[in-house]
């Protein structure tokens, strides 16, 4: 058996990112950057107004000013300014040559041609030319994840067909001949299959999909040929222990993958299995939907990640705990279901029922996983897994 940080050694030995490709804005949300991205001009273009106002000469004072012409945001302007002239001039405008303030409009006085400003304010109110990047600056960097913030500026620069890193082909197969769909009633001994649904949504939350979800019974020769289809990361549920129906690592090892670990100091999770065989890589993940959870947040989630090209999310956060299940330290490392909440503004943890691993209602609302080990820390703050990604 091996601990949890040697088991997500090992998955990011044998894992590797896919390799990239060229996409559409569209199609890259939620996708790692496969190259840096440099900017293609100087932004701004030129030095632009930040306000709505009259332009004067940047060494210019109070005083009046005779207009002699207006400036739009989509304009460039036709003339110089000279000296003891402004000109009218609008949020985002190019300032003309010879101008270098914009008083704001509210400090102005219009009569007529003439403008008049009582003081100057200290600040300019100008975006100067490539104060914000110049050509060949690099705005994102290889390996970022393009969340909307980031395709605004693929946008912004043009980059209209970044090359991203392909996500995984992944295929889930479980195993079990008590399972049925969920769409049907279960007979005596029957239960619907939950983890296909469970890890179809875990997937879709790193932004990549299940492209294929099987059921094959308890039947090792069904399993065999459902596992052979094309994919990058294969996944068992069930048939992860040693029972005699446990055949996950046997039918593995018979299409050639090679066994790197198939225990792991993990609780919920002990039967965890990972293999690899080439560029691909197969989890045998154990039945009990809680620890399909949990196995999917600290060790698949790692291999998914690194396949899609991006950073793993692995920071732990101190909270403070409120009463909740009273946590039962373990030998094991444990990772207990949370709910972490904002509270008079600081984030508080509530660790979530645990009766047994099968317990699938008592997931609800997770958002969390506390660690804990062989003895609780005395004192209130707990190590605690954000699930989502405020901590990315
Ligand atoms: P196994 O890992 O195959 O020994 O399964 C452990 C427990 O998880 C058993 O009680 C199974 O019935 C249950 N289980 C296995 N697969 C699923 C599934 N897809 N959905 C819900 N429960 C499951
Ligand atoms: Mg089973």
């Amino acid at each position: 058996m091996i601990s949890l940080p040697e088991a997500r050694r090992i998955i990011s030995d044998h894992v590797a990112a896919r390799a990239s490709e060229a996409t559409s804005l569209a199609l890259a949300h939620g996708r790692a950057l496969a190259e840096d991205v440099v900017a293609d001009a100087f932004y701004p273009s030129g030095d632009r107004s930040m306000m709505d106002g009259y332009v004067i000469a940047a060494a210019a004072g109070a005083g009046s000013y005779r207009v002699v012409g207006e400036i739009q945001a989509a304009q460039s302007p036709d003339r110089a300014l000279g000296a003891g002239e402004a000109m009218r001039i609008y949020t985002g405008a190019l300032l003309p040559e010879g101008g270098g303030r914009v008083v704001v409009q509210e400090e102005a006085r219009r009569e007529g041609d003439v403008v008049t400003f009582e003081r100057i304010a200290e600040r300019r109110f100008v975006r100067a030319k490539g104060s914000e990047a110049k050509p060949g600056d690099v705005v994102l960097a290889a390996g970022s994840r393009l969340g909307a913030a980031e395709l605004a500026i693929l946008a912004q620069v043009g980059a209209v067909n970044p090359r991203v890193i392909r996500p995984p082909i992944i295929r889930h197969i479980a195993t079990g001949s008590e399972l049925i769909a969920p769409t049907e009633t279960p007979k005596a001994g029957q239960i619907r299959d939950t983890n296909s649904s469970l890890i179809r949504a875990l997937v879709a939350e790193l932004g990549a999909t299940v492209a294929e979800a099987h059921r094959c019974g308890d039947n090792p020769d069904a399993l065999a040929e459902l596992a052979s289809g094309p994919c990058d990361l294969l996944l068992i549920s069930g048939g992860a222990s040693v029972g005699d129906y446990d055949f996950g690592s046997a039918t593995l090892r018979r299409l050639g993958f090679k066994i790197h670990f198939d225990r792991v100091n993990l609780r919920p999770g002990k039967p965890l299995t990972f293999a690899a065989r080439g560029e691909q890589a197969a989890f045998v993940i154990p039945g009990n939907p809680v620890s399909h959870f949990v196995c999917f947040h600290v060790a698949i989630r790692l291999a998914i990640e690194r396949m899609a090209g991006l950073a793993p999310h692995w920071s732990f956060l101190h909270l403070e705990m409120r009463s909740g299940e009273p946590l039962r330290p373990d030998p094991r490392e444990t990772y207990w279901p949370a709910r972490v909440a904002a509270e008079d503004g600081r984030l508080v943890v509530t660790p979530k029922r645990w009766s047994s691993s099968g317990d699938t209602f008592s997931l609800a609302g997770t958002n969390a996983l506390i660690r804990v080990g062989a003895t609780m820390p005395a004192a209130g703050l707990v190590e605690t897994l954000l699930l989502g990604g405020l901590t990315d």
